[in-house]
């Protein structure tokens, strides 16, 4: 699947902090068959990329629509809407599907947060896998 994360309150804090275990389930999202990419209301985020080491993972960051989501995609150079996106915003989701997942940084937040979502992400794709038929 083309998976799109968001950058700010999703894989980095507000001071600019990576969010714990981006990179272990970046990995695992890649040998699962998976590319990443990201993309931020504020452009592509290349600098994110470079600071945080994040070029093994990351295929192309890209200009993310914050109105007429799917209208603005080919406009802003996006060539393909997301399989699944990850924000720290449910108006993103509510267009693309995927899941929302709780800001960085929040206090209390999880820290585990990350691999809550490589499970949801894990779990989408199973269910997008044509099932045998029975008795095939
Ligand atoms: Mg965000």
């Amino acid at each position: 699947m083309n998976i799109f994360f968001d950058v700010d309150d999703t894989l980095i804090t507000w001071d600019v902090k990576l969010r714990p275990h981006v990179h272990d389930v970046f990995a695992r999202l890649k040998d699962d068959g998976h590319t990443i990419y990201l993309w931020s209301g504020h452009g592509p985020r290349w600098e994110v990329v470079r600071r945080f080491d994040l070029h093994h993972h990351i295929t192309d960051c890209f200009w993310k629509p914050l109105h007429n989501h799917r209208a603005r995609l080919t406009e802003l150079g996006v060539p393909f809407a997301p399989d699944f996106a990850v924000d720290d915003h449910a108006e993103i989701i509510e267009v693309f599907g995927g899941l929302v997942i709780e800001p960085a940084g929040a206090p209390y937040g999880r820290q585990d947060e990350m691999w809550r979502v490589y499970d949801e992400i894990a779990a989408f794709a199973r269910e997008q896998q044509p099932r045998p038929s029975p008795g095939a």
